[in-house]
């Protein structure tokens, strides 16, 4: 049997339309415009027509992942592609790749096989400079606090509590600690900093949840960076750089158009990390798309656990809109592995273990409901699948009174997700009671405890000393009003990365509580969740490279 073609082949084969073309098409004027290149266009959205109307939204979440990534890409980008199919206006909301995922451990995040988003290379490469807009606002930011402490410190800075960290779109754990303003008195004032990657850090946050350039500025000059020598919260305001800040981030702020494979319209914006950050692609973007198109198909990072979680506690509250349907993409071999089968066995049939497993997809679906709103399960079809692997969940859900359908956009494109659009389309047609699970009022330990209990399924919450004593901090600035972000790891709906399928009885232990008034939520680390990840033994970036007349080769 031959080998199936690589997603960078598939994507450098398609033939692409011009970008003003798939603009047009997706009822977005030529001066609104801004082609970088000929295959992608930012957005000026000031000169879009004005439109009361918006779309629906299509939500696509995953059950647990194992490491490779389950396919919610994938299914977004088919399932929008086969809406399209049906003569429904489709767009698509996207988070960018993080370069820390394509050279560790992905190799690449514009969907997969004929359900991708072009151009492939350069989405997934220094997409339009904005993720380098982010890094250097958040550098600036960090080069005016330490040039501050340098120049007499006027406000008092505590060079001890300093909170703000340095950030960089890479994984690079030798950077987690580090020691800076070594050398003498030219060299600035020695302290302990850090780095965090580029999508754990607030900026991409606020980037992603602001509404506007006034919005952008005012959460920007909102962020707190440290506390005094007498524990006052020292913000950018203070530091007087939000214009500054606003400015770096100006080309930025606007959506980046591109197309599938397909042609349907994508819009890329923003990519916080769903484990360390709040895991959806920009307001700006969906609120976009929902003004252009009548359905807005948008993902969330990870689980129902994690990304779908903050998109309903935490984006879809401060837009104020609802999703009005939820795919939930599973797949056979995701459900093995959570029935206890390692990855290297994955290729033989073992229903037995899809059985163990399902009680991963099970939670996932009781997590989607909690939040008033209906699932349809996309089992996202391999190769390596057997009939009765499929068979089986196919019927669980049938008697669970689950809506399921067999999808397979990653070898078929948008044909392959006909069955998955059709129940889509009926599940939009039906009211949901959709509400975020907590209010904001409600103390922050009985907001966390919600989360733990109802969407991961856990006794309830620890915090250690540290983290109590944040939670005081928090409580004595008025802060606790927020909603809460949760770091968790991806792979369990515990803090723990090997409790796979459904784990009972245990209870989330947070480390630390970090106010992030800017982005407008408290980040809980859990566990031994990092905010700047390392690179695996054997880093994707290995495969990668490029020949002589620019063809890359090794981004999957
Ligand atoms: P996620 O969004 O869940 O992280 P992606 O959509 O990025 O996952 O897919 C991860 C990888 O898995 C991609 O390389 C993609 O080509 C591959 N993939 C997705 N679905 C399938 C499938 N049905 N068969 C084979 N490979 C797939």
């Amino acid at each position: 049997k031959a080998k199936p073609l690589s997603d960078l082949a598939i994507a450098t084969s398609a033939i692409m339309q011009p970008i003003f073309d798939i603009a047009k098409n997706a009822g977005i004027p030529e001066e609104a415009v801004e082609p970088y290149g000929k295959y992608k266009a930012k957005i000026d959205v000031s000169k879009l027509p004005v439109t009361q109307s918006f779309g629906k939204v299509v939500l696509v979440t995953a059950t647990s992942p194992t490491p490779a990534g389950e396919g919610k890409s994938t299914v977004t980008v088919g399932l929008a592609d086969a809406l399209a199919r049906l003569g429904e206006k489709s767009m698509i909301a996207l988070r960018e790749p993080s370069l820390g995922p394509v050279m560790g451990v992905k190799g690449g995040a514009a969907g997969g096989g004929y359900a991708q988003v072009l151009p492939m290379e350069e989405i997934n490469l220094h997409f339009n400079g904005d993720i380098h807009a982010i890094t250097t606002a958040n550098n600036a930011l960090s080069a005016m606090i330490d040039n501050h402490l340098h120049q007499g410190n006027a406000l008092q800075i505590d060079p001890r509590r300093i909170t703000w960290k340095r950030a960089l779109d890479m994984n690079d754990r030798a950077l987690r600690h580090i020691t800076i303003g070594l050398g003498g008195p030219g060299q600035g004032i020695p302290r302990e900093d850090g780095f965090d990657i580029t999508v754990a850090s607030e900026i991409m946050a606020v980037f992603c949840l602001a509404t506007s350039l006034t919005d952008l500025k005012e959460r920007l000059s909102q962020m707190v960076i440290g506390y005094t020598y007498d524990k006052e919260a020292v913000t950018v305001r203070d530091l007087g750089v939000e214009g500054a800040l606003t400015l770096l981030l100006k080309e930025a702020f606007k959506p980046n158009l591109v197309q599938t494979i397909e042609g349907t319209p994508a819009l890329i914006h923003g990519g916080p990390f769903a484990n360390i950050a709040h895991g959806c692609n920009s307001l700006m973007a969906t609120n976009t798309a929902r003004k252009l198109a009548d359905i807005v198909v948008t993902e969330a990072g990870f689980g129902s656990d994690l990304g779908a979680e903050k998109f309903m506690d935490i984006k879809a509250r401060k837009g104020g809109f609802a999703p009005d349907a939820v795919v939930l993409v599973t797949t056979i071999r995701a459900l093995k592995m959570h029935g206890g089968v390692l990855k290297s066995n994955l290729g033989s049939e073992n229903v037995q273990a899809v059985k163990d497993g399902i009680v991963n997809l099970e939670k996932h679906v009781e997590t989607v409901r909690t939040f008033g709103v209906q699932p349809v399960v996309a089992l996202n079809r391999f190769i390596t699948d057997s009939s009765d692997e499929l068979d089986f969940v196919l019927e669980w859900c049938a008697e669970k009174g689950v809506r399921v359908a067999l999808t397979d956009v990653w070898g078929l494109g948008g044909e392959g997700g006909l069955d998955l659009a059709k129940q889509v389309l009926e599940l939009l047609d039906e009211n949901n009671d959709f509400a975020p699970l907590y209010d904001v009022e409600q103390p922050v330990i009985e907001k966390i405890n919600t989360i733990v209990q109802k969407v991961y399924g856990g006794k309830g919450v620890v915090l250690t000393d540290k983290a109590k004593k944040d939670l005081l901090q928090i409580e004595q600035n008025g802060w606790d009003i927020l909603p809460v972000c949760m770091a968790k790891t991806q792979y369990s709906f515990s803090d723990d990365p090997k409790k796979l399928g459904r784990p009972e009885d245990f209870t989330i232990t947070i480390r630390e509580i970090i106010p992030k008034l800017g982005a407008g939520f408290l980040v809980c680390l859990t566990g031994d969740i990092m905010t700047m990840p390392g690179l695996p033994k054997k880093p994707a970036a290995l495969q990668m490279g490029i020949d002589e007349q620019g063809n890359a080769f090794g981004l999957m």
